[in-house]
């Protein structure tokens, strides 16, 4: 029981959900599950200027779409209260209040104007401004109107290990007498996500490489309270596509939940981000959620910044459309056919095309499908292949009526159609001066699939009428 793994995503309810932020709730979610686990989600809702209506509610809805559900939190509940840190304020000042017994916590004794000053006169001294430089020799009651600080008592320098970037220490420049409670009663998150993270028996704390700087602050907190600290392990930034800056919205960094509208897989999206600054010790690229459970190890994540590749993400989501039943692929196809195009036979002819179901709407958007609706308009010059005589052209096509006409209508299967074409074809000068124009005759495109799948799909009697339109 005590060495159960313990791990939380908590998300601030501040805005959309970031592919980055997906990344370490995936990557808390998988090293719960490899070690039989609980994964806690818990709403980091305190900083109540930055919150955003409607962000709550967006994050279990990704979380939702790509399977990673939570053992405790929103919901489904658990041993806690609540899983909003906004609801567990009382907590929060129970910690607080020991804290201030311990003689370790204070009011601010200054106006904003006043910590203004503190600030500008460091600035003017070229010194990096420190609040406890300016701390109250003895402290006043807290009444809750002004900030509770917190003490750092033992002004030194930390050294931790985190599992990513390993050994990490740093002075006591990093540190300084943070606001635990602010004058509107909420908590900062600093100090809240510490209590959070104690109460709920957190053993991992897996979240992004901006919160190292910090974790001195954490170990003091931590130090004060008595407590040991959780193993930390930190994510490199995921970089954009020149590898050099963040990815950001410049990059098309998109909120998780436009992967869904585009059409991608919520396992491709998952298998794509879990590699995404993680290395299986195989060479496997494509994984099952199952595959990612086993192989996952938190030693594994990459220190350099990981870099976004949408070819990649594409690649790996055609991979995983492949591996879908043909039941479910067929119902993931249809959802973006409209009803006139719900057509089994056109569903290789689709997926041999596509990498993510959202490219089916382009292919509609530029017509390419309508020629399986509706009989093509094209020039007719576009049905002479290179030089052949128009005639010689037009005595083929009239050998491959005949041809066709001599398949029965249940018959008329691809590999039908193909063995009576390449017949005629097999005596030509070039097989093109036959394929093309069936081709051509077909689909009206330039590029389309091969002669013998469309004729498949339309049928003995569409397919012939169409070759007799073009002689
Ligand atoms: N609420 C913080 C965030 O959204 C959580 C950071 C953490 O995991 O401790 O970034």
């Amino acid at each position: 029981m005590e060495n159960k793994v313990v791990t939380r995503f908590a998300p601030s309810p501040t805005g959309f959900m970031h592919v980055g932020n997906l990344r370490t709730a995936l990557y808390s979610w998988l090293w719960a599950k490899k070690n039989n686990g609980t994964f806690i989600l818990r709403i980091e809702d305190t900083d109540k200027e930055r919150e955003v209506a409607g962000a709550e509610e967006h994050i279990i809805k990704v979380l939702k779409w790509v399977g990673l559900n939570w053992d405790e939190g929103p919901i489904v509940g658990g041993p806690q209260n609540s899983y909003k840190q906004s609801e567990r304020l009382d907590l929060y000042k129970k910690y607080a209040q020991t804290l201030i017994d311990k003689g370790l916590a204070y009011p601010d004794p200054y106006t904003a104007e006043e910590v203004e000053e503190f600030r500008k006169k460091a600035e003017a001294d070229k010194k990096a401004f420190l609040y406890r430089e300016h701390r109250p020799e003895t402290f006043g009651v807290w009444d809750g109107t002004k900030p509770l600080r917190f003490k750092i008592e033992n002004i030194k320098r930390y050294e931790w290990n985190d599992v990513v970037f390993g050994d990490l220490s740093a002075g006591p420049e990093a540190l300084d007498d943070f606001i635990l409670i602010k004058s509107d009663g909420y908590p900062t998150y600093n100090f809240c996500h510490i209590v959070d993270d104690i109460e709920m028996n957190i053993t991992h704390v897996i979240r992004g490489q901006e919160y190292i700087p910090s974790i001195p602050k954490f170990l003091a907190l931590y130090e004060a309270l008595g407590v040991k600290p959780p193993i930390f392990a930190c994510l490199p930034h995921i970089m954009g596509k020149d590898g050099h800056k963040k990815l950001g919205k410049r990059d098309g960094a998109k909120d998780a939940f436009e992967y869904k509208e585009e059409g991608y897989l919520p396992e491709a999206l998952i298998n794509f981000l879990a590699l995404l600054g993680w290395h299986p010790s195989s060479d496997q690229e494509v994984f099952t959620v199952e595959e990612l459970i086993k192989s996952f190890e938190l030693e594994r994540i990459q220190k350099s910044g990981a870099q976004w590749n949408d070819e990649k993400l594409d690649w790996i989501n055609k991979e995983h459309i492949k591996k879908l039943s043909s039941e479910e692929l067929q119902k993931n196809i249809f959802e973006w056919l409209p009803e006139n195009l719900r057509i089994q036979k056109i569903i290789p002819l689709i997926t041999e095309r596509i990498s993510k179901f959202g490219d089916i709407k382009k292919m509609i958007e530029i017509g390419e499908l309508d020629f399986l609706v509706k009989q093509p308009e094209y020039a007719k010059e576009k049905l002479i292949f290179k030089n052949t005589a128009p005639e010689k052209i037009k005595s083929n096509l009239q050998q491959a009526i005949k041809a066709l006409e001599n398949i029965a209508e249940n018959e008329f299967t691809s590999e039908n159609v193909k063995a009576a074409l390449m017949q005629i074809a097999d005596t030509l000068e070039s097989r093109g001066e036959l394929l093309h124009p069936v081709r051509f005759a077909l689909s009206g495109l330039d590029k389309s699939p091969d002669p013998f799948i469309i004729a498949d799909i339309l049928g003995k009697n569409e397919t012939i009428s169409r070759l007799q339109k073009a002689i």
